[in-house]
Parts: C-alpha cells; sequence; structure tokens
C-alpha cells in the first residue's frame, strides 16, 4: 500500500500564487477526481507536482510514501513510481511510439542493465492488447500529426507500461472529445486495480461518467473547497460551482 500525499501546497507563478494551501491523500486503489472552474489552479498543481519549471513551489510538501519529492528531478519522480500525463505532449518526428517507449523503459533501469528486446516487445502487446490499440499504432512517430484521441492513446500506452504507482491526469480538452474521453477512460478502468492510485483533473463532469471515482474534490481560487463521493461530481453538473463557492465563502465568512 502507498500513500501520495499533498500537504498545504503553496504554488506561485512568478509573484502571483495560484495554489494558496492544498492538501489532499491518495491512496494506492483509490480515484480521486478533482474539478472546478476554469483558472482555478488546477493545471498549476499538477504542472509544479511534475516539476515544470515555471511554478515555484512556496509553500507545503508533496510526499511519495513519506518521503518529499519536491527536491526531485522529473526523471527521478518517475522512477519514483509517479506518472504525469502530460509529461510528453511534445512531438517528435522521426522516433516512434515502440522506440520511445523502449527508450523510456531503459532510462528507468540502473546503469549498465540492458532492455531485453523480445521481453519488450512481449510486454508492449500485451499491454496493446489490455487496451485494444492496434498494433500498427506504435511504428507511428510520437504525436506526430496525431489527433487528440490519439495522442491520449499513445499518453495511455505511456502509463501502461510504466506501471506507475501514481497517476495524474489532467484532463483539460478529453471530456470535450468524445473519442479521446473513451480512449482515456477504458484505458484508466482496464488499469485500475489494487496497485494505483490515481489523481484525475477534470473541468467537465462527464469523464467522470466513465470514470467512476471513488472521491470528488472540488478546487476553487487554489484551495479544495468541498469533498465528497462520486455524488458530488452529478450535483455539480446539475448546479453548477456557484453554490458550492458561496457555501465556503460563508463558512470562512
Ligand atoms: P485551471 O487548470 O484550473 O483552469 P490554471 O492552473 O491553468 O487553472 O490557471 C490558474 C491561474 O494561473 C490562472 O489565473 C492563469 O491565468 C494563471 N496561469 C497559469 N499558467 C500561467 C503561466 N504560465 N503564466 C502566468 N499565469 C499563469
Ligand atoms: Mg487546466
Amino acid at each position: 500500500m502507498s500513500q501520495l500525499e499533498i500537504r498545504n501546497l503553496h504554488i506561485a507563478i512568478g509573484e502571483k500564487e495560484i495554489v494558496k494551501g492544498l492538501s489532499l491523500t491518495i491512496k494506492s486503489g483509490e480515484v480521486h477526481a478533482v474539478m472546478g472552474p476554469n483558472g482555478t489552479g488546477k493545471s498549476t498543481l499538477s504542472k509544479a507536482i511534475a516539476g515544470h519549471p515555471d511554478y515555484t513551489i512556496t509553500g507545503g510538501d508533496v510526499l511519495l510514501d513519506g518521503v518529499s519529492i519536491l527536491e526531485k528531478e522529473a526523471d527521478e519522480r518517475a522512477r519514483a513510481g509517479l506518472f504525469l500525463a502530460f509529461q510528453y505532449p511534445s512531438e517528435i518526428p522521426g522516433v516512434s511510439i515502440a522506440n520511445f517507449l523502449r527508450a523510456a523503459q531503459q532510462a528507468r533501469m540502473a546503469e549498465g542493465e540492458e532492455i531485453d528486446a523480445s521481453a519488450y516487445y512481449k510486454r508492449l502487446y500485451s499491454k496493446m492488447d489490455l487496451l485494444k490499440i492496434d498494433r500498427k499504432f506504435t511504428s507511428r512517430s510520437v504525436n506526430e500529426g496525431f489527433s487528440g484521441g490519439e495522442k491520449k492513446r499513445c499518453e495511455i500506452l505511456q502509463m501502461a507500461m510504466l506501471e506507475p504507482q501514481f497517476a495524474l491526469m489532467d484532463e483539460t480538452d478529453s471530456g470535450r472529445d468524445i473519442d479521446a474521453l473513451r480512449i482515456v477512460a477504458d484505458g484508466v478502468n482496464a488499469m485500475r486495480g489494487p496497485n494505483l492510485g490515481v489523481l484525475l483533473i477534470t473541468h467537465y463532469q462527464r469523464l467522470l461518467d466513465y470514470i467512476v471515482p471513488d472521491h470528488v474534490h472540488v478546487m476553487w481560487d487554489g484551495r479544495l473547497v468541498k469533498s465528497g463521493d462520486k455524488s458530488l461530481a452529478l450535483e455539480l453538473e446539475a448546479k453548477g460551482y456557484d453554490w458550492v463557492k458561496k457555501e465556503f465563502a460563508f463558512a470562512n465568512s
């Protein structure tokens, strides 16, 4: 059993504080959804945890099984068991998905250790079967000319190959694109299990019709202002975010 703990986290971009003391603990096996209106700091949260250089952690900590990850480089965070879904959004022309994933795998191994090609392909194909991905897909260049859905497929396959303990997924657009939404949902559902914890950030309630979360949190103005189970997501869809803001403002006045 593993645990990812976000402890009273404060994040700034330049001088501006965006995330203002956010705490959340995810245990392996759990799927947590963070929802909230645009501009509330959801992407800032995930990018900062990924180690994006534009974001400064000004307070608090992020701990994986009690050990802070904040001093670690992005690749060390990955080796420690974190998967950050937007980590490789760029196009890499001329590099096939198969070779890219193989290099990523190799990078995680100890120095001097060599990847076993046949074992690698066996594992790759079994993951592709699990995710129902066509074999032809892995000969394409990473993200080059990909549709939104294909980018998601590439990302989900990376996640399956890396077998992370915790996945942070900022699903900025996939709630709008039904194809992308299904790919993410089917992938997460196929990988879901006692060894994986998921933090799913989404603006769109619709994604949560397909990935049913164990916990739902509402983020507003850099903080989590309300938590509940999956029924909270439905309530938000029906009533919007304003009632949560009002409730929070009242409780803190
Ligand atoms: P969300 O994902 O919830 O829509 P974001 O984390 O993208 O919110 O943005 C939160 C706030 O931070 C917004 O006011 C946004 O304008 C600001 N912001 C985000 N990224 C940057 C950046 N790179 N530079 C300056 N301001 C930014
Ligand atoms: Mg965002």
